[in-house]
């Protein structure tokens, strides 16, 4: 589904600066996906601004006729057709002209979907070995779509995940610095304070984006205990009362480890229901996107398509970026 608010497209590049540098999550497959298409995204996973009820993929904002690339090796499983530019919203599930490819890593499989293709675009068939990159159809507007654009699902045992976990973005750079133990104290990120024009403060705001209160000097690494967004644009809380711009911070979440089998959850509660993946495994890292506690006084990690984490978990730890 396409969103029209570019400030997504804004949004996105926030996420995108989530990012850890040396990738912990899932790092096995995460080099071995790459994105289907260069078109910026304007609709992220689970969106909270996404109109129309929960979003499960990502969306590309491009244009008709756009490859679109097959994001690893596999085998194409399901073409769908038929369906027009601009027509029946319920076509092809309202995933429109569609493209599966299975994808089988160490023995782990996984499907990625690729809908509202342009029809008559398919360049493959059922049952026909693609390799990553190769230009499998091209960007449209067919089915549940108000504006050309590529809706890029990934699904690992059936269950519709994170594509960014498994795409190859997190590898950039080749500095790998050593994580920092870090104790539970509600925060679940570091921002460290920057100036694109170059001046030696940032603005700090009694509530995100209103009442200036002070400075913070630049380049100064601060823990993050919440992020709100006001018209669009989000804020991260590095102490009480002090708030700060998305653009004057490099904002990092934590890695969670597990020490032990651990379950995870669909959302904090304080009768939780277990998360259908059924939670880490010793050695396991998962970044932390966000942090809640419950009427219960008991922590919670959001790790993004794993569900979340309770914060006192046995053998649980965090580590933060230097
Ligand atoms: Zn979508």
């Amino acid at each position: 589904m396409k969103n029209f608010s570019k400030y997504l497209i804004a949004l996105a590049l926030v996420f995108s600066s989530f990012n850890l540098v040396n990738g912990t999550n899932q790092a096995s497959a995460a080099a071995t996906f790459i994105a289907p298409s260069s078109a910026p995204i304007n609709g992220d996973y689970m969106d909270e601004d996404y109109d129309f009820g929960d979003h499960y993929g990502i969306d590309y904002d491009g244009n008709y006729y756009d490859p679109v690339y097959a994001s690893g090796a596999g085998t194409v499983t399901k073409v769908n057709s038929g369906c027009s530019n601009a027509g029946d919203s319920n076509c092809g599930s309202g995933w429109g002209n569609y493209i599966e490819i299975t994808h089988n890593v160490n023995g782990e499989n996984y499907l990625t979907r690729y809908a509202h293709l342009s029809p008559g675009t398919a360049t493959v068939t059922v049952g026909q070995s693609v390799s990553q990159g190769y230009k499998i159809g091209e960007m449209g507007n067919s089915g549940f779509s108000y504006g050309a654009h590529l809706h890029f699902e990934f699904l690992v045992n059936g269950i519709r995940v994170n594509p960014h976990y498994y795409l190859n973005e997190d590898l950039e750079g080749d500095v790998t610095p050593e994580p920092i133990l870090h104790e539970f104290d509600g925060s679940w990120a570091t921002l460290r304070t920057e100036s694109p024009q170059g001046n030696a403060t940032v603005n700090t705001f009694a509530s995100p984006g209103v009442g200036l209160n002070g400075t913070l000097p630049t380049g100064s690494l601060y823990k993050v205990y919440e992020k709100s967004s006001r018209n669009g644009v989000d804020y991260f809380r590095v102490a009480t009362d002090t708030w700060v711009h998305r653009d004057n911070g490099e904002v990092k979440p934590y890695m969670v480890k597990a020490s032990y089998s651990t379950t995870t959850y669909e959302e904090p509660a304080v009768n939780p229901v277990r998360h259908s993946e059924g939670g880490l495994a010793p050695g396991d890292s998962y970044k932390a996107y966000g942090t809640e506690v419950t009427a219960d006084g008991q922590q919670w990690y959001n790790l993004g398509g794993m569900g979340w984490i309770k914060a006192d978990a046995n053998g649980l730890q965090t580590y933060r970026m230097p």
